[in-house]
């Protein structure tokens, strides 16, 4: 029996039919963490749990008890998303003993449908960054190349995925760190729209901008698991009330007539010919599969990377004030007093990119740059969620590419962070403009590095986004490549 790259359908079926045990796949995936751990996917592994839990789940299907959505799926969560009774970093050395007291809401969902938590995967500290690199924990290789990055922020995840570690993992989404790293990695990530999966028990970097997304294998399993974490929640107030759609269903319909738009400031310079050749051949095929695609204009999306680097750093200079060496994590040994407490606490604990958006944000805010920084950039936030709005209004989806380049290597762009901001420059809009966004593999440049393409959608569109990458997956074999 080869366990190699199951997806949801196949693990269910396998345990259903006994083809397997859930001890045996379990067994199978720690051994896959294990045998590959050069990678540094995961900052804690929990076979303990899992396996004693897999064992819970052979019983129940001997005893024909009721089953969950994804009763023994082993699945992993970025070390940014709390996790009772582990370990949460969120990958610095000031939360590096922390044990979460409790569940986020879509661990505690997960948990529900039956899943199994294999452990916490790597990621840059505090989800800032797009290369996995400002982690206290260390580096994350991507599975095609080893000198190179797996992208960020949710790097472990999405290397886990793609070196079959786990069935899928859940990142989060601040700018792109689902999509992006899922590009870089050849595999699905996936970003909710703002206020579709409830932000209970992550880890706050910009509240206003984040959210929980899949990281999986297929657009299939990225349907399902998105059914089971969305929906409206009491410990979050701006998660929606909205119903949450039956996404599976959306997935049966085909795309004749989906009206599909091309923003011509997605195909700017600095964009690689292989990444964009591959995009326009992804585009030719979902016009062969009956969509109309038609050119659009976005004007304001040049400013969109920009609004991205006020709102961010200024909600983050708020949320990682509370990380302050009393209330959470690690303290600073050497101070002798309050002050001290607080300075060498925060000087010892935080990374140098933490530090740079803490110092960015408070600036950002400050008397008298206030009005000239972040009011302006929440101005320009505005125009650029009505510009999309108004384009939504023209077609129902839009395609772009996920990344300008692929897997860029090791150590490339830490000393210049403005060219590392740039590797978000296609994804930041979907956050500061409140939309859905997935990237799904669309192909390979000449080192065998995968392309990412990316789909965007009106908010609450999800439906509509996953009909069209499930029909484009469904008519093309890049996500049938694995790295190993
Ligand atoms: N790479 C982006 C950043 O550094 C996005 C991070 C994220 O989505 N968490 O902020």
């Amino acid at each position: 029996m080869s366990f190699k790259y199951l997806t949801i359908s196949q693990v269910k079926a396998g345990l259903k039919s006994k083809e397997f045990s859930c001890v045996e796949l379990v067994n199978y995936y720690l051994e896959q963490i294990n045998r590959q751990r050069d990678l540094n996917t995961f900052i804690t592994v929990m076979s303990d749990s899992a396996l004693a839990q897999a064992k819970e789940v052979d019983q129940k299907i001997s005893d024909r008890g009721p089953l969950g959505e994804l009763e023994g799926v082993p699945i992993a969560i970025k070390d940014l998303i709390l996790t009772k009774g582990v370990k949460t970093t969120a990958s610095s050395k000031i939360l590096a003993d922390y044990i979460a007291p409790y569940d986020a809401t879509v661990v505690s969902r997960l948990k529900e449908a039956g899943t199994i938590i294999l452990g916490k995967n790597n990621c840059d500290e505090f989800a800032m960054g797009s290369s996995n690199e400002t982690s206290a924990f260390g580096l994350v290789l991507n599975p095609w190349d080893k000198t190179r990055v797996p992208g960020g922020s949710s790097g472990g995840s999405a290397a886990a995925v793609a070196a079959d570690q786990c069935v899928l993992a859940i990142g989060t989404d601040t700018g792109g760190s689902t999509r992006q790293p899922a590009s870089l990695c050849g595999v699905v990530g996936l970003k909710p729209t703002y206020g579709r999966v409830s932000r209970y028990g992550l880890i706050a970097m910009t509240s206003s901008l984040d959210q929980a997304g899949p990281i999986t294998r297929s657009v299939e399993d990225s349907a399902l698991v998105l059914k089971i974490m969305a929906g409206q929640d009491n410990y979050d107030a701006t998660a929606s009330v909205k119903p949450v759609e039956n996404y599976l269903a959306a997935l049966s319909q085909n795309i004749k007539g989906l009206k599909v738009g091309l923003p011509k400031e997605y195909f700017t310079e600095g964009i690689s010919p292989e990444v964009s050749e591959a995009v326009k051949q992804a585009i030719k095929k979902i016009e062969a599969l009956g969509a109309e695609v038609v050119e659009v204009s976005l004007p304001h999306t040049a400013y969109a990377l920009a609004v991205y680097y006020i709102i961010l750093p200024a909600e983050v200079s708020s949320n990682l004030a509370r990380f302050d060496g009393i209330r959470y994590g690690f303290r600073s040994s050497v101070a002798q007093n309050l002050s001290e407490i607080y300075q060498k606490t925060k000087a010892e604990g935080f990374g140098a990119e933490v530090k740079r958006r803490m110092m960015i944000g408070t600036y950002v805010l400050s008397a008298g740059y206030q009005e000239a920084y972040y009011v302006k950039a929440k101005k320009v936030q505005n125009l650029i969620r009505q510009e999309y709005a108004e384009v939504f209004k023209k077609v129902d989806l839009l395609v772009t590419p996920t990344c300008p380049t692929t897997a860029f290597k090791l150590g490339e762009k830490t000393s210049d962070p403005l060219t590392m901001y740039l590797n978000d420059v296609f994804t930041v809009s979907a956050n500061i403009a409140g939309l859905c966004g997935i990237s799904i593999p669309a192909g390979f440049d000449r080192n065998n590095l995968p392309i990412g393409l990316q789909i965007l959608g009106a908010p609450f569109a999800e439906s509509q986004m996953l009909r069209l990458a499930y029909n484009y997956q469904e008519a093309t074999e890049w996500h049938k490549q694995h790295p190993l």
